[in-house]
């Protein structure tokens, strides 16, 4: 008989842990009637519980009794990360989530009538918004369900995306939780690497930062071999932190594969802890073996806190997301079911219009008419002739019957009626300076709500301001169908006539902010603008408005005055201090390098870093901005107080601008140097070259590109008040400026600040008409009709004329023959002919007898761009299309070269700022798409931005330019000229 030799203990045991559990952490079996219920429940409905899937040794406790509790684990049974705690499957593309399982499981929880039930999840890093809105919806069902059941949520970190933790906090939950899970030394060892210590933390802050009132609460596991002080460093930082619940439990190791157990932690260790925590002053603590976040004893206490807090009044003092009238209605079909009544009579009154607007539609279908097709009709019946008509007589209506000439909130809702304001009061729109008054200086132009930027006395005060948006936003009708804020979404759709692409190229939500304006919920509106647009402030001063153009209201009115009040509403935010920086909260350690500062390029930078890339923005230019910088002037756009301010915030917030970067052209910035230190690159130049005139006599002096002229003038500005005198100067000079449209304007403008001597401005194209042309021009298209900009008003004020001279057509330039200097120019009338087969251009033909002669010694061109320059298209390979712009289908913006993204003008061509910033939010997904495809994120760092080796500071001095007509000198003159770049 053989006898076995005597075996080594084995490495645990000589570590005193033993190969079974100590006898405090062994369970009975789950049984009870309660328990099977709930089992069978789950499984009919195929929801998931942690308690099951943890094999949590609590899960007879907390399912049995009258009000029990449980843990349903949301958003399937698959992982996205690989934590070495945890036996939860993982996968990188699990199964997509079931879009009912909100509803199932919030009908399920109501129905067993549960006191307290915590909601969790695995992470799912493959969902964009890592399931949050998966959270929120269960919350806000359940909520409406049976408003009584208190709700936990046990999220993850959702990768840091403080959008993602802001939904789930505000969906009316009552207690926030999200696991620390270790002490921060092993949070490397123990958790996923896209997890960390400060993501952590940054989650538990923020939930309670957005939703005041609720509780915020972490666990703890331990016996992974953290030591006590390295445990008491972390319940002091929850602590700090103002966490209000902290539990801490054994460590059990679910498999062989998973991290094993350091330590069996007696209950006596536990108990000190929880003393330890106590004293501290956390408002619960459960320290013991066999605690984990959920359990039914924990959550009794809660319970108690919860409606102890509520009978104080002290929460929630935050308003919850409710449901939508569709999901309610979803839900009032169940029967014996309780629903709030306030929301079920909301989802009535809403299903009832609704069925109102189907009735219409399904009438209108029967009939043969497509809905908006007869509104159109309408429109056009009408007659766009009458409109003037119309208009007159509205306004002879409201002469009669004036309202108070001063409209204050309170007092107005007896006379305003939200919708149907129209009625009551004709269209303003945020005032503009008497033109003698701001012909004398450079400040904007517009009376607006921003001290900053507005000239002295001309800010709106209070009441002025009161009585302007709240009666204005009144004018908006709230369509159901709300073409103002249509958008497009391919380039093909937005080429067609259908609604739909007429709108706000941003899809800016335009109804709901003037509702939140007229109730004076400014905060709100200000939010709701941010959704959809990075630069209010540009585009509330710049954006020709095509969303007023598509308003319904244009159909037999004035439309609302759209781009006032979003200019307003960011004014008021900067003014409030509400727009602070807010760097995200991780860094995904992927890098991109935007080339290029225009609106474009500053709207993809902001998107990108907000998703926690890093981002550098190249600019060739000595300061920061593109277009908006340097191509709008001043008294459009204030440099230092709109636009600086917007660089400055995003700086704080982590983007690097490096200045004097001529990406292409410098070797200093050769695209391989941008691609070797970056990921990805987006190129965001702009269509900066202009449309010549090649006329007899076009070279030699006194002959320039629009641009020229407003880049020298502001650069000179901003760096010297003028006083360095290098800026094309129109002073005493005769300016012809050839070519219309905003940058035309742009010239006239500044060339009468100049005190130029005489003025006139060719179009080559007809007079607009006053009033739409139906059938080539029909709302809601862009109307194309006679407008008078600042800059017209201005020199009509000064000479007693609008300085247009329309279908004139530039022959030749004269010259003194001695000097070369500029003379005049020869012209001759055009007219046009629509002599062509239908739907071609129609012809020009010049007229016989028409020759003229202008004088001019100082002639700007201003006739548009034709494409992006070619250094970095030729340096990088990219493909062009057939107009010269960068070759990139919209939607996509990737360019023939993998990797490399385009976006705006180069793209598009040129275009509208508001155009420019839909473009760069779009290349701003694409890329970020492609990070992720290639390669996901890295590693968390840490917040601290990253080390810019190349970082250029711009020093603007205090310039005062305040006075227009040339060189100034202000208090601090020698500080005004150091407006260049300085490398630190
Ligand atoms: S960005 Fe332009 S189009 Fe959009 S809402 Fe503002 S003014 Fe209108
Ligand atoms: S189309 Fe005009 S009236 Fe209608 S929701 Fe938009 S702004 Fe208001």
């Amino acid at each position: 008989r053989l006898t076995a030799p005597a075996r080594r203990p084995c490495r645990r045991a000589r570590a005193g842990l033993g190969t079974g559990k100590p006898p405090w952490l062994r369970q009975r079996a789950p049984q009870g009637d309660r328990y099977e219920f709930l089992s069978d429940s789950l499984r009919d409905l195929k929801l998931n519980t942690v308690c099951e899937e943890a094999k949590c040794p609590n899960v007879g406790e907390c399912w049995n009794g009258k009000s029990g509790t449980a843990t349903i684990m949301l958003l399937g049974d698959t992982c996205t990360r690989g934590c070495q705690f945890c036996a939860v499957n993982t996968d990188r593309t699990p199964e997509p989530a079931d879009p009912e399982e909100p509803e199932n499981t919030a009908r399920a929880i109501a129905e067993w009538g549960i006191s307290y039930v915590v909601l969790t999840s695995v992470d799912r890093d493959d969902m964009p918004d890592g399931g949050s809105e998966h959270f929120a919806r269960t919350v806000r069902t359940l909520k409406a369900l049976r408003p009584e059941t208190l709700v936990e949520c046990l999220t993850p970190d959702f990768r840091g995306d403080m959008d993602a933790v802001a939904n789930v906090a505000r969906s009316g939950l009552d207690v926030y939780a999200h696991n620390v899970e270790t002490v921060e030394r092993m949070q490397r060892l123990v958790r996923d690497s896209r997890a960390g210590y400060q993501q952590s933390f940054d989650v538990l802050t923020h939930a309670k930062a957005v939703a005041p009132g609720i509780l915020t609460k972490t666990s703890m596991m331990l016996g992974l071999g953290e030591q006590d002080e390295e445990v008491e460093q972390t319940i002091r930082d929850l602590r700090a932190a103002d966490v209000d619940v902290v539990t801490f439990g054994q460590y059990l190791q679910p498999t062989p594969l998973h991290l094993s157990v350091k330590q069996w932690v007696t209950p006596e260790k536990f108990d000190h802890w929880r003393k330890f925590s106590e004293d501290l002053g956390f408002r619960y603590v459960a320290s013991g073996p066999l605690v984990r976040s959920s359990y039914k004893a924990g959550e009794f206490y809660i319970e108690a806190m919860l409606k102890e807090d509520r009978k104080a009044g002290r929460r929630p003092s935050f308003t919850p997301q409710k449901l939508s009238a569709d999901e309610l209605l979803g839900l009032v079909e169940m029967p014996a079911l309780e629903v709030a009544p306030r929301d079920y009579k909301r989802a009535l009154k809403e299903a009832e219009a609704q069925r109102l607007v189907e009735e219409a539609a399904a009438e209108m279908a029967d009939r043969g008419v497509d809905a908006f097709e007869e509104l159109k009709a309408m429109a056009m019946d009408g007659g766009y002739g009458q409109l003037p008509a119309m208009k007159d007589a509205a306004r002879r209506a409201r002469e009669e019957h004036p309202l108070p000439s001063v409209v204050l909130r309170g007092d107005t809702d007896k006379l305003l009626t939200p919708g149907r304001g129209f009625v009551e009061l004709a269209r303003e729109t945020l005032p503009y300076r008497a033109p003698d008054e701001r012909l004398s200086d450079w400040k904007e132009v517009t009376r607006t709500a921003s001290s900053a930027a507005c000239a002295e006395g001309a800010k709106l005060d209070g009441t002025e301001l009161d009585d302007l948006l709240h009666s204005q936003s009144a004018r908006c009708m709230d369509c159901g169908t709300p073409y103002c804020q249509a958008t497009s979404h391919s380039e093909a759709s937005a080429a067609t006539h259908h609604p739909s692409k007429s709108g706000c190229p941003l899809g800016n939500k335009i109804p709901e902010w003037n509702a939140l304006v007229h109730q004076g919920r400014w905060r709100e509106a200000l939010d709701r603008l941010l959704e959809t647009n990075n630069f209010p402030e540009f585009t509330g001063r710049v954006c020709p408005a095509p969303c007023e153009g598509a308003c319904t209201l244009g159909i037999i009115e004035d439309p609302v005055s759209i781009k006032s009040i979003e200019c307003t509403i960011i004014d008021m935010g900067f003014e409030k201090g509400w727009m602070v920086p807010r760097p995200p909260a991780r860094r995904t350690g992927r890098s991109v390098a935007v080339v290029g500062s225009g609106p474009a390029g500053l709207a993809a930078a902001d998107e990108l870093n907000k998703a926690g890339h890093s981002v550098t923005v190249y600019e060739r230019d000595d300061r920061i901005g593109g277009l908006m910088m340097y191509g709008v002037p001043n008294m459009k756009a204030d440099k230092e107080h709109v636009v600086q301010r917007r660089v400055d915030l995003m700086s704080q917030e982590g983007i690097l601008f490096v200045t004097g970067a001529h990406v292409g052209r410098d070797p200093r910035f050769g695209l391989d140097v941008l691609r070797r230190e970056h990921d990805t690159l987006l190129l965001s130049t702009g269509a900066t070259r202009p449309r010549d005139l090649p006329a007899e006599g076009r070279a030699g002096p006194g002959v320039h590109f629009a641009m020229e002229f407003l880049r020298s003038n502001t650069k000179s500005l901003l760096d010297s008040g003028l006083s360095d005198g290098r800026y094309i100067n129109a002073e005493g000079k005769k300016v012809v400026v050839i070519g219309g449209g905003d940058t035309g304007t742009d010239c006239i403008g500044t060339a009468l600040r100049h005190k130029c001597a005489s003025l006139v401005n060719f179009e080559l194209l007809p007079q607009q008409p006053a009033v739409r042309d139906g059938a080539g021009n029909p709302w809601p298209q862009y109307p194309r009709t006679f407008k008078v900009d600042y800059g017209h008003a201005e020199a009509h004020e000064r000479d007693g004329a609008d300085p247009r001279s329309y279908e004139v057509l530039t022959k030749r330039f004269t010259r003194d023959e001695a000097t070369g200097a500029l003379t005049g120019i020869d012209t001759v009338r055009v007219k046009w002919l629509h002599d062509g087969p239908p739907g071609t251009r129609p012809r020009m033909e010049e007229i016989e007898g028409s020759e003229e002669h202008w004088e001019c010694d100082l002639c700007f061109l201003a006739m548009g761009f034709l494409g992006p320059e070619e250094t970095v298209a030729d340096a990088l390979g990219v493909e062009l299309d057939e107009r010269s712009n960068f070759k990139a289908t919209y939607g996509e913006f990737a360019t023939t070269v993998d990797g490399v993204f385009t976006a705006g003008d180069c793209r598009r061509g040129q275009s509208l700022v508001v155009w420019a910033i839909a473009e760069g939010r779009g290349a701003a997904r694409a890329i970020d798409d492609w990070l992720w495809r290639n390669g996901g994120g890295q590693e968390t760092v840490s917040q601290e931005l990253p080390r810019a080796r190349r970082t250029y500071k711009v020093d603007y001095g205090k310039v005062d330019y305040g006075n227009a007509g040339g060189p100034q000198t202000g208090s601090n003159g020698n500080a005004r000229n150091r407006g260049t770049a300085e490398r630190v």
